[in-house]
């Protein structure tokens, strides 16, 4: 009977589900049938919004004007519920009445900011990533906004490139994995909704290779790395539900992403079978001129609807050159029906046919100014993007009843700078953000002195603070240095040649170190940085990051114990510049170094030790972990058969703890060359001190497959090495063989 009942209620969801579709597109059909092509070319067609910042909607009649003709589809940076509200009520005096779509860049959080997403990748944890992504859109949402350009799915290999903040790191495995529980966050239970935001996946595509790590510059690859490396995570992205992506600034081999069909319709479009709809980066349609791929702004909307970019952002193409396109026969009617059939589909979905208003809601707006349990949230998945890098004689945690403790640092005092780039800061009093003094004054009892010197400026040459910043460390029983970048060195447009530690900040750490005290130096930074003398001569160093509204909490957990830290690097960490790229899934060469220093005519550089400052994957924990040898169910297996690996993790230190195991392969010979090591699955464990647990992975013939030279998805017969580890450098290894 429960079977029965089960049955006929999923016949009766699906095919509630089947007339629901049949009448959206009956709707849809009827609405375009009625719209004239400006208007179609409107829906096409996104704006910025340069009204005032606050306060009602009043400046740029113009572009008022053009909302009531139903010339604009979408606007970004219009936020707040009661702006997004006017703006609507202004779109509901049109035509059609056809309601707008409000876009935003919300990245990392958006009254409540969380981690980076790179620092977040670093807590490998999904679930916290998905409840930051839903809490972000659940704020999002009640400040009227429909649509969040994130994730960003760009993996990347070049700290150098300032936009890895915003990504997921360099693995593919693991970007998938983020992507999918992002894009589920955002997304929550489905459109319809108000809580629920549209995603957009970005920038479609290879953005994160650009050459010598400079934004915006070109790409060059072959189509193989392009499925084998950076495709994957959009692909996981789309096959979550993604409503939307957005193309990228770069070109890929000589054809920009905007004007590129082969991604975005025969890949996206075709192959993925995407229902949604693309929208350019900012500009990026009338950048093509710049590229040297259009003549004009009319050759670039020509080439950029016809390539399938749906949705002109910024460069005024689409709304000024399309209809006469259209007349003169360069771009169909099929394909503007086509761009604008998806657009309105978003639209429906979201119910703002229904009721435009939906999300431009001020009562629920304010309900989300200082949500506890946000913040709370924040809080956690702060502690959990720490990564621990070094830890001798347990100089960490911290003892709660340290009598004298320097704080010592131009970020110690710091506030807004915990947010990074891509966030807002809300001048009102709605968000408050804790310093790392204030945070650790929190912690401790009046019975600790803390004693404070800022040593430096986060960028400045002067070492005139140095002085005074001794004094301080001579005086107290342990030191602690907040030292990093300032919050907007790594974003859009960052890109840096120099990725030390800005300015004479390691200077003044050798100068605190030279002390003798005890030094814990904690790194912020949107990027893997170089400090190589930092992470020979300090004894403990915590990598922070950017954490957010509760950074400064966080990192005072985790420096007096109150949380063990957990997190592993989403990228390598380089020893120097010259390095970079830089990555754990590198191809072996005829000549691999036989060590770390060997340069003896093999692929090595001969004035660096052959390994990165830290491997991807990598950090440490309070506790200890000890992994058993691997146990295979058979050492040969045939597709259709699984293959299962398991290790005991042993936690034989003195703290309750968290690790992730992480698994991967090397395929010893292939029709292609494979990478030396492949990530293929992690699990993230708890284990009290003490404890021990049987973790267990199942691969099976699917989990082995890669592009083969003719761009084939398959797997191929023979030797396999399998590895379990903390890090992608240090793990217990096994072979097996996949049989024919
Ligand atoms: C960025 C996008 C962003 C857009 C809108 C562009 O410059 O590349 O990632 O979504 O601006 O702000």
């Amino acid at each position: 009977v429960a079977l029965l009942l089960v049955f006929s209620l999923s016949t009766v969801l699906l095919s509630a589900q089947t007339t629901n579709v049949a009448k959206m597109n009956r709707f849809l059909d009827s609405l375009l049938r009625i719209m004239t092509l400006e208007e179609k070319i409107g829906q096409m067609n996104q704006y910025s919004s340069d009204f005032a910042a606050t306060g009602p909607i009043t400046k740029d009649g113009d572009k008022q004007t053009q909302i009531r003709k139903g010339l604009i589809g979408s606007y970004l940076n219009v936020t707040g519920a009661e702006r997004t509200r006017s703006l609507q009520e202004i779109a509901m005096q049109s035509r059609l009445k056809i309601p707008l779509l409000f876009g935003q860049d919300v990245i990392h959080g958006y009254r409540t900011i969380f981690p980076l997403p790179l620092a977040e990748a670093a807590s490998w944890d999904m679930d916290a990533i998905e409840l930051s992504a839903r809490i972000a859109a659940i704020e999002a949402s009640a400040a009227g906004i429909h649509w969040t350009f994130a994730p960003m799915v760009d993996i990347s290999r070049d700290p150098r490139w300032g936009r890895v903040m915003e990504g997921a790191g360099e693995d593919p495995l693991l970007g998938s994995f983020i992507a999918k529980a992002r894009v589920k966050g955002f997304q929550g239970k489905g459109f319809g909704y108000t809580d629920a935001v549209l995603a957009c996946v970005k920038h479609f595509a290879a953005y994160g290779a650009a050459v010598g790590g400079r934004d915006y510059n070109s790409v060059d690859m072959s189509n193989r790395m392009l499925y084998e490396t950076y495709l994957p995570p959009f692909k996981a992205a789309a096959d979550a539900g993604a409503a939307t992506f957005m193309n990228s600034f770069n070109d890929l081999n000589g054809i920009p992403a905007t004007g590129n069909r082969f991604l975005q319709r025969d890949i996206l479009k075709g192959q993925w079978k995407f229902t949604g709809f693309v929208v350019s980066d900012w500009g990026s349609v009338g950048e093509m001129v710049n590229h040297g791929y259009a003549k004009d702004n009319y050759e670039a909307a020509m080439l950029a609807a016809n390539a399938g970019s749906d949705m002109d952002m910024e460069s005024r193409a689409y709304i000024q050159h399309l209809a006469r396109l259209v007349k003169e026969g360069k771009v169909k009617m099929s394909v503007i029906d086509d761009a604008v059939r998806r657009i309105l589909r978003k639209k429906y979905e979201l119910g703002l046919f229904t009721d435009p208003y939906k999300f431009s809601n001020v009562e629920r707006e304010k309900q989300q100014w200082n949500n506890p349990q946000h913040l709370a949230a924040a809080k956690e998945i702060a502690a959990k993007s720490i990564v621990l890098l070094k830890n001798e004689k347990q100089l960490l945690p911290i003892s709660k009843q340290t009598k004298k403790i320097a704080l010592i640092g131009p970020l110690v005092k710091a506030v807004k700078e915990h947010l990074g780039f891509w966030s807002y800061d809300w001048d009102d009093d709605s968000v408050r953000v804790p310093s790392l003094y204030q945070a650790v004054q929190n912690k401790v009892s009046s019975a600790t002195q803390l004693l404070y010197a800022k040593g430096c400026e986060l960028t400045d040459t002067s070492s005139t603070g140095f002085a005074e910043a001794v004094n301080t460390a001579a005086n107290a029983d342990v030191v602690v240095m907040y030292v990093g970048e300032k919050r907007d060195m790594s974003g859009e447009a960052k890109s840096r040649s120099n990725i030390h530690i800005p300015g004479v900040q390691e200077e003044l750490i050798k100068a605190v170190v030279a002390t003798g005290k005890p030094v814990v130096v904690l790194i912020a930074a949107g990027r893997p940085l170089v400090f190589n003398w930092t992470a020979e001569n300090v004894p403990a160093i915590l990598y922070t990051w950017w954490l957010g509204t509760k950074g400064a909490d966080a990192i005072a957990d985790v420096l007096f114990g109150d949380y063990n830290p957990s997190g592993k690097l989403p990228m390598t960490f380089p020893r120097s510049e010259g390095q970079i790229p830089v990555y754990y899934n590198h191809y072996n060469t005829g000549r691999p170094a036989k060590s770390e220093t060997d340069v003896n005519y093999v692929s090595a550089y001969t004035d660096l030790l052959n390994s990165p400052q830290y491997p991807f994957g990598f950090g440490l924990s309070y506790t200890q972990f000890e992994y058993s040898d691997i146990q295979l169910n058979k050492s040969s297996f045939k597709a259709g058969e699984t293959l299962t690996a398991t290790v005991t993790v042993i936690n034989n230190g003195n703290y309750d703890g968290e690790e992730v195991v992480q698994l991967y392969t090397r395929d010893i010979t292939g029709s292609v060359v494979r990478p030396v090591k492949e990530l293929k699955a992690f699990q993230k464990i708890k284990l009290k001190k003490g404890e021990s647990k049987q973790v267990q992975f199942t691969l099976t013939a699917n989990d082995l497959r890669f592009y083969n030279g003719q761009l084939q998805y398959i797997y191929e017969p023979g030797e396999f090495h399998l590895f379990i580890g903390g890090n992608s450098r240090d793990g217990k290894k096994v072979k097996f063989e996949l049989k024919k």
